[in-house]
């Protein structure tokens, strides 16, 4: 066999896969999650749930998945939203699946997909995988965005995908609804017009008055409000992300999904994670709490910290951030080595955990020129 094997695409030789480090240690405040598990009612639901499903897995499942598409419709009806019918919703294995298929429908060659930095790392992937050029505009120093340029930056590139995670990963920031708006009138103002997709991946942890995109959804058809059960319903394991949109995005992202692409197992678990979103939901104050007292803790001990309406903090900074996110490792601490040059990301853990960082970190920063 010659050099050339497996004959993978130019541009991906020699790329990494994205994730983060997997070490079994003590203390995961790595890759957001929510650190509480299904309560055992839910649990067992589930388990129910899943066992009926099991009984017909010969066949092939709803492929328009029109029972979970209706509970989740009835889902954010609760949490922001007005007048979403089913036909509103899409959902696929993690809300990480769901973006790539709005690339794959509003994507492709000679399109572009524009966020901006510092900015969830899956982006460019989802850009990349689709062939889609990636246009990656920036944040100020606090992270937040200057409308006027980021307008701009849409009217100049005319991209087809805009993409605004909020909270943002890794720095937490909101975004304010006239940012919003002003993204999806710059993008509906060029042919072909753009759709602009606010990632809400960490929305149920937003603090009080930080509302959701999802209120804006009558008044921009571009608009595409994304989200998952993957961090405050403390379902990562699942594989379950969604988002609300004009019927003719969701139309249009059929004509992309692979046929059955959301498992019986898949749909059943969700559906019976529903039924149980209040207790599931149950621990998002609780967080809210210690990530609001772990940036005033961080704060008090002299770190800087991006505002967070996340689950998580970005603190810093340090001159060699490697070195303090080696330290944590070597006292049981796993948190994540990411975003700009100097900076460390830290989850929202149970409150045993963050005490367990709040010491890891001071033993650490005294160790460490
Ligand atoms: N968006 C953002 C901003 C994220 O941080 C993540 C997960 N890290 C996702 C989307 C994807 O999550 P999932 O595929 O589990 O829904």
């Amino acid at each position: 066999m010659n050099a050339a094997f497996p004959p993978l695409r130019e541009e991906l030789q020699g790329i990494e896969p994205y994730g983060a480090p997997q070490l079994d240690l003590p203390v995961q405040l790595n890759v957001n999650e929510n650190p509480y598990g299904p309560s055992p009612e839910a649990a067992a639901d589930i388990a129910r749930s899943v066992g009926e499903a099991a009984a017909s897995l010969n066949r092939y499942p709803d492929r328009e998945f029109s029972e979970l598409r209706a509970g989740l419709a009835a889902y954010l009806e609760g949490d922001g939203g007005t007048g979403i019918t089913p036909e509103m919703v899409w959902a696929a294995n993690g809300s990480n699946e769901v973006m790539l298929q709005l690339l794959q429908a509003f994507g492709g060659p000679g399109r572009v997909a524009l966020s901006f930095a510092p900015t969830y790392s899956m982006y460019p992937e989802y850009a990349r995988d689709t062939l889609t050029e990636w246009v990656a505009g920036h944040r100020a120093d606090d992270f937040s965005l200057d409308l006027d340029a980021a307008r701009d930056l849409v009217l100049e590139k005319q991209p087809t995908v805009v993409l605004l995670p909020s909270p943002n990963n890794p720095t937490g920031t909101a975004l304010p609804p006239e940012a919003v708006t002003m993204l999806c009138e710059a993008a509906a103002s060029y042919e072909p017009a753009g759709i602009v997709v606010v990632d809400e991946a960490y929305v149920e942890f937003r603090r009080t008055g930080t509302p959701s995109a999802l209120e804006l959804l009558p008044v921009h058809r571009n608009l595409v409000v994304t989200r998952t059960m993957s961090k405050a319903f403390a379902l990562a394991g699942a594989r379950l992300g969604y988002l609300a949109a004009d019927p003719a995005i969701c139309d249009a992202i059929r004509v992309v999904r692979l046929p059955y692409h959301l498992s019986a197992v898949t749909q059943a678990t969700a559906l019976a994670a529903l039924r149980h979103a209040p207790e599931l939901l149950g621990k998002v104050e609780e967080l809210r709490v210690e990530r609001d007292a772990t940036v005033a803790w961080l704060r008090e001990q002299g770190f800087e910290v991006a505002d967070s309406d996340a689950n998580f903090a970005l603190f810093g900074r340090f001159a060699d951030r490697h070195a303090v996110w080696q330290g944590m490792v070597d006292r049981g601490v796993l948190i994540r080595e990411t975003g700009p040059d100097g900076w460390l990301r830290v989850s929202i853990g149970t409150a045993a955990e963050m005490a367990a960082f709040r010491q890891a970190l001071l033993e650490t920063v005294q160790d460490t020129p």
